[in-house]
């Protein structure tokens, strides 16, 4: 029996299946049947985005890589629990990504590949697709006036509100906050319009452009970052600014990375003290 080929809007569901398992989960383990693909390319990095771009998925990984699967005819990602039976062979398994708690194994897909996410504008198979087909254009004024709604809460907790605004994850609150120069404990109501306004245009920025912060660092502080820093330099947190590096040096900076938890969950926020000061005189 043929299966429709998967059209962009499929691939778009799938992304939101998969996004709530995977997004901000530590990659444990991985099955690999791709020659290219290492098990250090996807073991040990949290996944930071998981976005369609036309019939493509990509997966972006918190070391500046992104796997980038196509299904064509035949391909499908399945998501389960941890040990779960899988419904398809395992010889058709193609990669599968493992988390403390859910598996998503993509079968069959003819495309199966890692590419670096600052590149992926420049990917021959990639950069013909208009941002259009992402899905869901981010209105930034509508989300400011929701989180306007809850003044006392902090911006922190406020942009992990899916009501609010949905789609941002713990890795990228941090580095939003870090590229909107905003203190995570500051409460909504102290920010002023112009703040909220640049801290949504930032996440517009962000999330429409496949969500990669290789290169949201380049076009959000032009001319800012002073020193060449190599991906071995940058060590385990690849190429995000703040998220999971404590105690490093901010790249702008050098002042040490500060880790807070917030909200009744507990989240983990990275930030700089510096370049995010926490009082508005110096803001
Ligand atoms: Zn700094």
């Amino acid at each position: 029996m043929l299966e429709p080929v998967p059209e962009g809007d499929t691939i778009y569901r799938l992304a939101e299946r998969l996004r709530p398992a995977l997004v901000d989960r530590r990659i444990v383990d991985a099955k690999i049947a791709v020659a290219e693909i290492r098990e250090s390319h996807v073991v040990g990095s949290s996944v930071v985005a998981v976005s369609a771009r036309g019939k493509n998925l990509l997966i972006g990984l918190s070391n500046g890589l992104t796997l980038h699967t196509h299904l064509m005819m035949h391909g499908a990602w399945h998501l389960y629990a941890r040990g779960e039976r899988w419904r398809m062979p395992s010889f058709r398994l193609r990669i599968a990504l493992m988390t403390e708690e859910a598996e998503a194994v993509c079968f069959g897909a003819p495309v199966v590949r890692m590419l670096r996410t600052d590149r992926i504008d420049k990917d021959p198979k990639l950069s013909a697709l208009g941002p259009d087909v992402l899905g869901g254009a981010f209105d930034a004024n509508e989300a400011a006036r929701r989180i306007s709604q809850n003044p006392d809460r902090t911006i922190a907790e406020a942009l992990l509100d899916q009501r609010a605004v949905a789609g941002i994850g713990n890795v990228l609150k941090s580095e939003i906050l870090f590229l909107a120069k905003v203190h995570p404990e500051v409460a909504v109501g102290l920010l002023g319009e112009a703040e909220l306004a640049a801290i949504f245009e930032i996440t517009s920025s962000v999330m429409s452009r496949a969500v990669a912060p290789g290169r949201a660092r380049r076009f959000a502080l032009p001319g800012r970052v002073t020193r060449v820093t190599s991906r071995s330099q940058m060590g385990r947190g690849g190429e995000l600014w703040v998220y999971e590096r404590r105690g490093e040096p901010c790249f702008v900076c050098g002042t040490p990375i500060e880790r807070i938890t917030q909200g009744e969950d507990a989240r983990s926020t990275y930030f700089c003290p510096k370049c995010q000061p926490a009082s508005q005189e110096t803001r």
